[in-house]
């Protein structure tokens, strides 16, 4: 029988030794300013731990690198990560070939919001996961300068088995902040809340966020004159590629004279990439993981150039992932951030992989289509439709309802001419047959709609 041994180097880490990690904010805040070298020292130690503690104890992983043929005593630098095969999320439905401990240790389950006619995957946690989490978000909200004499209103599930929700409530007390579970309520208890508790910041969904400031001003109250100072926007897009706020933060930023910082996390990798004050992309976070941007064949990209973000999410012990393949496009920026942190910065998610499209020569997500109308007034509702032409080309055609009847739309081509450079066939429909067909797969909310015709 084949068997995985530790390479030398990895001989302090006995394969029977619990993989904990000392998840302290002192002791890891200083690698966000540190030189290249330093950092790629120490990632590189945690990367062969967290390798030889997977392949160690996971079964997918020990059977899947026995097919491959590989020997994890070959891997001995963080570039030998690229000899590693991929993880794809349907790798992760069934969970106990994953599962790296004592079923004994896991002390929380969590599981991904699904996605229409998906089933969740389930992500069980240790006490060290939950620590984990709670040294990310720490050091995440307090990027954006959100310290002690702050009050943070979580207005995310901590409930139903999410990790957003739980994650920041942690992060948040282990920062020492005052929090506020405001959790999955509505507009007016989390505007009753706010003013309650004299809350300063708000970490939660951008629809919701606006939800809340419209409530409050339906109420002839103005959230801009509320104590709330910082937005932090999670699940939704706030910016375009190149950094800029779409409309809807635009508003949010105006609606509540607060500022925005977007960050981008998935429960899989059990990680935020959050905004510093700076707010020119999220900060990686290479003590807690290894991220690649790769193109179509799985080969890295340079800096500044598009491709599938990986993350190999260091340090977890309950169901811990290499090579995770988000399925998120996005790129990576060098340049020095003027914060004086020297983490490369993750630039928003252009869109999904699936979802990339062929068009007159470039490629175009259809949410960067979506997100240049969304939030203007002038827009009503729409949906976007893509079909193959015979060429294997994508034909995109936005059916677009706008506010005023009288309106011709010839703003919508500019803008998207400005910002995403392309400008697909547009039609013109009526509101009824918009808000038709949008809530017919969205009854929740009514939110800008993608139908992908085309053959797989
Ligand atoms: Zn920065």
């Amino acid at each position: 029988m084949h068997t995985m041994k530790p390479s030398d180097h990895q001989q302090n880490f006995c394969t029977d030794e619990p993989l904990v990690t000392d998840f302290s904010a002192k002791k890891h805040a200083a690698l966000q300013f540190a030189g290249e070298a330093e950092i790629k020292t120490v990632q590189t130690r945690l990367f062969l731990r967290h390798l030889n503690h997977t392949v160690t104890h996971s079964a997918f992983y020990r059977e899947l690198y026995l097919e491959k043929g590989i020997d994890i005593s070959g891997i001995t630098d963080l570039d030998d990560i690229r000899q590693l095969p991929l993880t794809r999320k349907q790798d992760l439905s069934n969970t106990d070939p994953l599962l790296c401990v004592d079923p004994r240790e896991i002390v929380d389950v969590c599981l991904t919001s699904a996605t229409t006619g998906a089933t969740p995957t389930v992500i069980p946690l240790t006490t060290s996961d939950l620590s984990r989490l709670a040294y990310n978000e720490e050091i995440a909200l307090a990027m954006t300068g959100i310290d002690e004499t702050d009050t943070l209103l979580v207005c995310a599930a901590l409930d139903r088995c999410f990790m957003a929700g739980i994650a920041y409530f942690l992060g948040g007390v282990k920062l020492k902040a005052r929090m506020v579970r405001s959790g999955a309520g509505s507009a007016s208890q989390h505007w009753e809340m706010i003013k309650f508790t004299r809350a300063t910041a708000i970490v939660g969904v951008p629809s919701l966020i606006h939800k809340i400031g419209l409530y409050a001003r339906e109420n002839q109250e103005d959230p801009a004159h509320s104590t709330i100072k910082k937005l932090i926007a999670i699940g939704e897009p706030t910016k375009d590629e190149n950094l800029a706020l779409l409309p809807i933060a635009r508003e949010l930023e105006q609606m509540w004279d607060a500022k925005i910082y977007s960050t981008y996390a998935s429960s899989e990798i059990a990680t935020t990439f959050c905004e510093c004050e700076a707010r020119s992309g999220g900060h990686l976070r290479p003590e807690l993981n290894v991220v690649e941007i790769l193109d179509h064949g799985g080969l890295p990209v340079p800096d500044g150039e598009k491709g599938e973000v990986v993350v190999t999410p260091l340090g977890v012990t309950g169901m811990p992932l290499i090579r995770f393949k988000t399925g998120d496009i996005s790129y990576l920026i060098s340049e020095k951030c003027s914060c004086g942190r020297t983490t490369k910065r993750l630039a928003p998610i252009v869109g999904r992989k699936k979802q990339m499209l062929k068009y007159k020569g470039t490629t175009v997500f259809p949410n960067a289509i979506l997100a240049v109308l969304e939030g203007d007034p002038r827009f009503y509702n729409g949906y976007i439709e893509v079909m193959e032409h015979d060429d294997r080309t994508d034909r995109i055609i936005l059916y677009a309802a706008l506010s005023q009847p009288d309106d011709q739309g010839d703003w919508m081509r500019d803008r998207l001419r400005a910002t995403v450079r392309v400008v697909p066939e547009i039609r013109r429909i009526t509101k009824e047959a918009a808000d038709g067909k949008v809530y017919q797969f969205n009854k929740k909310r009514k939110r800008l709609t993608f139908f992908d015709l085309r053959q797989e």
